[in-house]
């Protein structure tokens, strides 16, 4: 296991636990340089690419209500332009 050395983009705190085990601990987080996946608190990970839980991406990464066209990816500049 190499996992110690790889930075993981997650959060253990309480709130942040209570939040992914209500939902299963979903897919949110994978990082191509160790190449696997993790749910937000890192209880629940697997080696390689798993398929992402859009709604609790949404929930994490989004601004906006769920379903509308989504500009969160796009450069600033082209986000004031729409
Ligand atoms: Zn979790
Ligand atoms: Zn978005």
């Amino acid at each position: 296991m190499s996992t110690a050395l790889v930075g993981r983009p997650l959060s253990t705190e309480p709130a942040t636990v209570a939040w992914c085990a209500q939902r299963g601990h979903p897919w949110t987080t994978y990082n191509p340089w160790a190449d696997r996946t993790w749910c937000r608190c890192g209880a629940r990970q697997s080696p390689g690419q798993m398929p992402p839980d859009w709604g609790a991406k949404w929930e994490l990464f989004h601004d906006h209500p769920y379903g509308v066209p989504c500009r969160c990816y796009l450069p600033a500049a082209q986000r004031v332009s729409q």
